[in-house]
């Protein structure tokens, strides 16, 4: 249960064609995360596999059924919002129950049901509390708590800790995974950060303007991407990417070397620059290079602490077998 297919599905709003038409398969029992910068399609898409808006074109299946008409109630499918739209007014168990009570369900499932979510999530002790009570964390749980009772074929997620302060993200995030090697039910999770999207997807769909740039596990993105886009979005600090007579020695248009791939030397090495800012995070150190005549700064990357100073010279070599290489139309070469 929980294989999704989508051929050729396209949408438009009014003449603006929003996604062109797109094809993916989502296996079931895969973690797909779709990635990309805002207002690239990605709540488009996620809100069309759920039925909240009808395609303009094309054809999605679910489980090999056709799908492409059914109404969101009758898709098997829990969405999960950035919102929670909790009942404020609703204990959590109220809250929880709220989609099975809709579809009639017999109360002795209805409360086999929520208490088994309720315990996947940790929220026992909290159930006959009201949102109003409960931390923003709590709150995120309840909504999923409410989809995970309808037992769905997969769940959506749409940016859902957005909302949440940074070290609760990071937190849910990790919950969010374990639910997933629980359930083993299909996830779809959209997000627009690529941290989100490296750590927790199976397998990572980088959208940019309704166009699929890149479909991989997140390590084969972060190796190969498979063109500038998605070398400059995979990956933080950013690849640098460098272009001219250097790019040209590569037999290439564009090179990109991570930060992470560059080794540090005061006294020699293949680029000569000198030091700008310094962010010294204690674990890794950022620091960016300029007078390199190859781009306006290069972002360097060295693990734990580096004593260098505003100014100073710097030699980088990038380690030759980390360089990518990108042709003049900013697909890789391989
Ligand atoms: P993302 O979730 O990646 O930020 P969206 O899917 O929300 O992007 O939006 C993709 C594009 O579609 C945007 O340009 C947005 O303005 C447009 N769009 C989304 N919903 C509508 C709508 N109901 N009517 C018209 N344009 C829309
Ligand atoms: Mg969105």
């Amino acid at each position: 249960m929980g294989r999704i297919t989508l051929d050729k599905v396209t949408k438009k709003f009014g003449d603006v064609e929003v996604i062109p038409p797109l094809d993916l398969t989502i296996e079931e029992g895969e973690f797909v995360v779709f990635v990309g910068p805002s207002g690239c399609g990605k709540s488009t898409l996620l809100r069309l596999i759920a039925g909240l808006e009808d395609v303009s074109g094309g054809q999605i299946r679910i489980d090999g059924q056709d799908a492409t008409l059914t109404p969101p109630a009758k898709r098997g499918l829990a969405m999960v919002f950035q919102s929670y739209a909790l009942y404020p007014h609703m204990t959590v168990r109220k809250n929880i129950a709220f989609p099975l009570r809709m579809a009639g369900m017999d109360k002795a499932e209805q409360n086999r049901r929520i208490d088994n979510a309720a315990k996947i999530l940790n929220l026992s002790d909290y159930i006959d509390r009201r949102p109003g009570q409960l931390s923003g964390g709590q709150r995120q749980r309840v909504a999923i708590g409410r989809a995970i009772v309808r037992e769905p074929a997969a769940f959506l997620f749409d940016e859902p800790l957005s909302n949440l302060d940074a070290a609760l993200r990071v937190g849910m995030r990790l919950e969010i995974t374990e639910l997933h090697k629980r359930l083993k039910t299909t996830m779809i999770y959209v997000t627009h950060d690529q941290v989100e999207a490296m750590t927790m997807a199976d397998k990572i769909v980088v959208l940019r303007k309704g166009y699929i740039e890149q479909v991989g596990s997140p390590l084969e993105l972060y190796r190969s991407p498979r063109n500038v886009f998605v070398a400059g979005f995979i990956g933080s600090p950013q690849m640098n990417l460098i272009t001219g007579a250097e790019a040209e020695k590569h037999s290439a248009t564009t090179i990109g070397i991570r930060p992470e791939h560059i080794v540090v030397s005061p006294s020699d090495g293949q680029w000569k620059g000198r030091v700008g800012m310094s962010e010294h995070l204690g674990s890794d150190t950022f620091f960016y290079v300029h007078d390199t005549g190859l781009a306006e700064s290069l972002t360097v990357r060295v693990s734990g602490e580096i004593e260098l100073k505003a100014n100073d010279t710097v030699f980088l070599t990038p380690e030759a077998d980390k360089i990518h290489r990108f042709d003049d139309k900013g697909l890789r070469v391989k």
